[in-house]
């Protein structure tokens, strides 16, 4: 799938759309979900072109993957979701039609604040 520039992250990277900032370096951008499906429901999403995960490993840079790994940990202290600051996390990626994927530029949820269940419904 060819990466579109229209997608509403790709407006956020650029300002065109506001959003509830939590975290940004030079690899990602992290902000807060419009519709939180938890207590705490954070997106993490990186700042390059990619449509889902898949795009991602096969595409991204050694950099921009650990990059994207270290910033969900630093978004998570901040949040104060992880396990060394509180209680834990659940970290999700939906990929593609039937992973439920909406938004065409690859993303993470990081949902926390209390319990989350079940894994899958
Ligand atoms: P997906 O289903 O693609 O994994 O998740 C997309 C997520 O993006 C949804 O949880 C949805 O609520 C969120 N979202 C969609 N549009 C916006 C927006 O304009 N701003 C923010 N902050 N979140 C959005």
């Amino acid at each position: 799938m060819k990466y579109d520039d229209d997608n509403i992250f790709a407006k956020i990277l650029r300002g065109e759309i506001p959003c509830k900032k939590i975290y940004e370096d030079n690899f990602v951008l992290s902000f807060h979900d419009i519709n939180p499906q938890k207590k705490i429901h954070a997106l993490v999403i990186p700042k390059g072109k990619y449509v889902d995960l898949d795009d991602f490993s096969e595409n991204a840079s050694p950099e921009e993957i650990v990059g994207l790994l270290k910033g969900i940990k630093i978004v998570a202290q901040k949040l104060k979701i992880s396990t060394d600051k509180g209680k834990g996390y659940r970290a999700l990626v939906n990929i593609g039609e039937n992973g439920g994927q909406e938004v065409p530029h690859f993303h993470f949820h990081l949902f926390g604040g209390e319990k989350i269940g079940r894994m899958v419904q």
